[in-house]
């Protein structure tokens, strides 16, 4: 039987309970994290400035094992994803989407999501598993250090790659909170990925309880994915509203704020053909985030940006995506409330699926910031919480 402990489950508090329990000092556990997260470090014989009598210890009862690489598919303009195997059939994906002065990752937490949206495909598959912290953390781990032998082979600088990291991919981030808070930990941590809180941020459909509780334990940037202006079309696109309607979603944000690394918050918004993209949706939404919605009067306006997503169809939705000009007068609508608001670029590759969809979204920034400039609207390809 192997009962070896997978060591990328732990944050540093983990691993120093762990190496403890071995009869380590604490430091070794800060040394042994550094070798794992910033060295990209599985086997502990490489490990040199651990004591000879840790690093056997380690080889019995510890492994560093990541997740298993199924495919990667990389675009030409950089954006790579990679599919893991998380077992039983079902795999995952992580995407990253380079940017010329840092990079984004985008990172799954479920295998398959409960939510069960409308308008998405991880969604419709319905749901399999939580991920563990580990699988999540492997994510990054993998695409890291992945991308510094990559570069080092081109001979390019061995430098840091990831900056931001999105937790867009595949899953409900809140509905697997317990794994999901020691993940971000790893994350921040100045001993393994150093990741400003800014700059790591959690996408969820309105886990209410779940909003607060992050806001206690781990306040990173947050987006909430919105797709309505009001609760009977929203219960239709995202079930979950039928548990946690708008007014008490809005108050969640409004708290979440208080903790936040940023004086906002990113609401997404897909655009669907004729269902929510209207300029009455526009106006309603204005309304709702401006305090003047029935169910934001009680709490009042929330500051916030819009991150409108053209929806990226698959065919079991019977959805249609929003033609470029709606997506555009809409964006417009809410630029002129007031309210900063980017579009994402469409995406015309094959390696989009369902990550969040990002993948693809970098392509033609430059002709989009162009176009773009020239009407006023912000417009970004990454969405705006994963800058600085
Ligand atoms: N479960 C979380 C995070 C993963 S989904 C959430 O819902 O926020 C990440 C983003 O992709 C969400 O904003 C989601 O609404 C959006 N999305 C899902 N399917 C999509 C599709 N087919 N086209 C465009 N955006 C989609
Ligand atoms: Fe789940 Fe997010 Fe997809 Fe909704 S959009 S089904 S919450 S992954």
């Amino acid at each position: 039987m192997d009962a070896r402990v997978n060591l990328l489950e732990l944050d540093r508090e983990g691993l120093t309970a762990f190496c403890e329990g071995l009869g380590e000092k604490r430091f070794r556990a800060t040394q042994l994290y550094r070798w794992i997260h910033q060295r990209g470090a599985s086997d502990f014989e490489a490990m040199t400035d651990l004591a000879r009598s840790l690093r056997d210890k380690l080889a019995t009862r510890a492994e560093v094992r990541g997740l298993a690489l199924l495919s990667e598919h990389r675009s030409a303009d950089g954006t790579v994803k990679w599919l893991f195997d998380v077992g039983a059939g079902n795999a995952v994906e992580t995407v990253y989407i380079p940017e010329v002065d840092r990079g984004t990752l985008c990172v799954s937490s479920q295998a398959g999501c409960a939510v069960g949206c409308r308008f998405c495909s991880t969604g419709h598959q319905g749901f399999s598993r939580n991920l563990t912290t580990g699988e999540i953390v492997a994510q990054l781990w993998f695409a890291e250090h992945r991308l510094r032998a990559a570069a080092v082979e081109s001979g390019r600088a061995a430098e840091r790659r990831i900056d931001n990291v999105v937790m867009m991919g595949m899953g409900e981030p809140l509905q697997n909170y317990s794994a999901l808070v020691p993940a971000l930990r790893t994350m921040l941590d100045d001993h393994a990925y150093g990741l400003s809180r800014r700059r790591v941020t959690v996408s969820t459909s309105g886990v209410v309880p779940m909003i607060d509780r992050l806001g206690d334990d781990c306040p990173v940037a947050l987006a909430v994915s919105l797709h309505a202006p009001d609760d009977t079309l929203r219960e239709n696109l995202v079930p979950l509203n039928r548990k946690y309607p708008l007014a008490e979603l809005m108050a969640a944000c409004q708290r979440y704020l208080a903790a936040a690394p940023r004086d906002f918050i990113t609401f997404e918004y897909c655009m669907l053909d004729g269902v929510n993209d209207s300029p009455a949706h526009a106006d309603a939404l204005v309304a709702l985030v401006k305090g003047r919605a029935e169910a934001t009067r009680a709490i009042g306006p929330v500051s916030c940006k819009f991150n409108l997503i053209p929806f990226n169809p698959f065919p079991a939705s019977g959805l249609h995506r929003s033609p470029r000009e709606r997506v555009l007068a809409f964006a417009e609508r809410l630029q002129e409330a007031g309210i900063v608001t980017t579009v994402r670029k469409t995406r015309g590759d094959d390696i989009d699926a369902a990550c969040g969809q990002l993948a693809g979204e970098v392509q033609d920034r430059t002709q989009a910031r162009e176009r773009l400039s020239q009407r006023r609207a912000v417009f970004e390809i990454v969405p705006q919480q994963a800058r600085s």
